[in-house]
């Protein structure tokens, strides 16, 4: 009997990318139970099995083929100096890897690090940003609870993950230099099958359609005839827009897709050009 291949994915067990992780392959209609304490869980309707372990184990794992592909933040994967290869940025769990120092003290450039004991669990990405900064300064690597080094006296500054920064206003700091930006990204090992590999484009295609249904909404409107032309240019759409006849004469009904950013600015401009009753509907999926 022909054994079916299957891709296995490391995603977190649990933490900050977990849900959403698990989010984004439902999204893209990959259904597998997903309860807690189990280390790992077979797709129904897809060839995929996902494991559930820690962010810092995953890049490892994959590049030792342990996992044929996982998530994590960009900040974990190059922190564990792994070789493997980035596939995807997945736009969320977005985060950047700061320095900060205690809001009383007087900062004013780099330069002032020189010399300084800088806590952090970073200690890789951090030696690269002081070298590439020329500041000689010490690194203290911590395992956690970085954010009150300073305040015990471990260290004048540190370096972790910031996302709002409300954790560094709690503790007393001020965040002054940005080490690196991160977001969760699917990376994969360097030598996956043609089998993985196709199993692994598949899983793109999906994810890449439900994101950029998200970015995008459907919009309908009424436009007077005589409006056409500059209503339409307004909402190219993904070809150009549908333009149907309305009962009453000489208005039309326009359909179109526009990007979820450029919304506001558009619908301003699409009422001064005269259209009326516009509705905008979320998209569930879309393939460009
Ligand atoms: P684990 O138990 O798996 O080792 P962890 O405690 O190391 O988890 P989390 O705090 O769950 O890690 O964060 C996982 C990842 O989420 C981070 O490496 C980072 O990429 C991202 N992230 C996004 N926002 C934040 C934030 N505000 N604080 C920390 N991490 C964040
Ligand atoms: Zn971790």
């Amino acid at each position: 009997m022909k054994t079916e291949t299957k891709l296995r994915i490391a995603i977190q067990k649990s933490g900050r990318l977990n849900d959403d992780s698990i989010r984004m392959l439902k999204e893209c209609g990959i259904e597998f139970d997903n309860g807690l304490n189990k280390l790992k869980a077979s797709a129904f309707n897809f060839p995929l099995e996902v494991l559930f372990l820690r962010d810092d184990d995953i890049p490892e794992y994959v590049e030792q083929g342990v996992a044929d592909i996982g998530i994590v933040g960009e900040n974990v994967l190059v922190e564990s100096g792994a070789k493997v290869k980035l596939i995807e940025k997945l736009g969320y769990g977005k985060c950047r890897l700061s320095i900060a120092v205690p809001k009383d003290v007087k900062y004013s450039g780099i330069k002032d690090l020189n010399g300084k004991r800088i806590a952090t669990t970073y200690s890789r990405v951090l030696q690269k940003y002081l070298a590439k900064n020329k500041v000689k300064a010490e690194i203290h690597e911590i395992s956690g609870s970085v954010e009150i080094a300073t305040g015990i006296g471990l260290a004048e500054a540190i370096c972790d993950i910031v996302s709002s920064g409300s954790t560094l206003f709690t503790n007393g700091l001020k965040e002054v230099e940005t080490v690196m930006k991160s977001e969760a990204v699917l990376i994969g090992n360097n030598k996956l099958n043609a089998a993985q590999l196709r199993i692994v484009e598949r899983l793109l295609f999906r994810i890449r359609a439900s994101r950029t249904a998200k970015r995008n909404k459907y919009l309908l409107l009424n436009a007077p005839d005589n409006k056409l032309d500059t209503i339409c240019k307004l909402i190219p759409g993904m070809k150009s827009p549908t333009v149907l006849p309305l009962k009453q004469k000489g208005w039309s009904s326009v359909h179109s897709v526009i990007d979820e950013e450029k919304f506001w600015d558009i619908i301003e401009q699409l009422r001064d050009a005269g259209a009326e009753g516009i509705l905008v509907v979320p998209i569930e999926k879309m393939v460009v």
